[in-house]
């Protein structure tokens, strides 16, 4: 079953339409990707989805419900949760702090201390240095304290905006690996990228967004071995 269903979808920015009858679907427990250049849309994509912009035209759908007419807030509690590109962290707040203000939302609050537990279970790191302020930390263990902020709120579907943006080869690896585990405890990813090898390589499933226009869709691994995603993309 399709956990997240978007169909014919349009969005403008006042007279400026950036996205273009897009039609996509996610299935429940996969790993979905989105993959473009800089300014085809896809951080525009992320942003209806969660309700923070609202289609012209066109129905978003998550477990059979609509949601384009939701405030972000609704959006939230259903079970989805978004990272921004580039993480919007507190830097002058702990670790610990930050990660409480992923379930600063009335429904998760209560809940924060089970939260905080699976965080550090997930990123044993961020245990260790929780009253670390998290300004002092490097950019990959910064990006794991956002994926583990975005995770408070105990989603179902999660969407992570260039996660490996700016990080070196490794610690790119570790964020990838981070993905991996929770597509095994169950969590459906839909993960918005630039590194096309590394995603494509862990993707179920990909879409490809041009001049905001899905242009081309497959399966991951498929798409790996496609000769326009290896000119276009790969450089190969
Ligand atoms: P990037 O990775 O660079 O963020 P992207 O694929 O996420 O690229 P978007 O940020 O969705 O692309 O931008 C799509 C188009 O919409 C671009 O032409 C961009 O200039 C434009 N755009 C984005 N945000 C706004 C805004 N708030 N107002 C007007 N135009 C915008």
């Amino acid at each position: 079953m399709a956990t997240l269903e978007v169909k014919g979808v349009n969005v403008s920015y006042g007279k400026m339409q950036v996205l273009w009858d897009v039609n996509l679907s996610i299935t429940e427990g996969s790993i979905v990707a989105l993959l473009g250049a800089n300014g085809a849309g896809k951080s525009t994509l992320l942003n209806t989805i969660t309700g923070l912009l609202k289609p012209t035209s066109g129905e978003i759908a998550f477990n059979g419900e609509r949601i384009d007419n939701l405030s972000s807030d609704k959006i939230i509690e259903k079970g989805i949760s978004y990272l921004p590109e580039g993480g919007r962290l507190y830097p002058d707040m702990t670790i610990k702090e930050n990660l409480e203000m992923g379930a600063y939302h009335r429904k998760f609050w209560s809940s924060r201390k089970e939260g905080l537990d699976r965080m550090y279970k997930l990123f044993p790191i961020l245990e260790e240095r929780k009253k670390q302020l998290a300004k002092t930390m490097s950019g990959g263990e910064r990006q794991m304290l956002a994926m583990g902020r975005a995770l408070m709120s105990n989603p179902t579907l999660c969407l992570f905006d260039e996660l490996s943006y700016g990080l070196s080869p490794v610690m790119a690896q570790a964020v990838f690996q981070v993905v991996k585990q929770l597509h095994s405890e169950g969590i459906t990813v839909f993960l918005v990228e630039q590194n096309v090898h590394q995603t494509l390589e862990i993707a179920d499933y990909a879409y490809v967004i041009e001049n905001g226009r899905i242009v081309k869709e497959g399966e991951g691994h498929t798409l790996l071995e496609d000769d326009y995603i290896r000119q276009a993309y790969l450089g190969m």
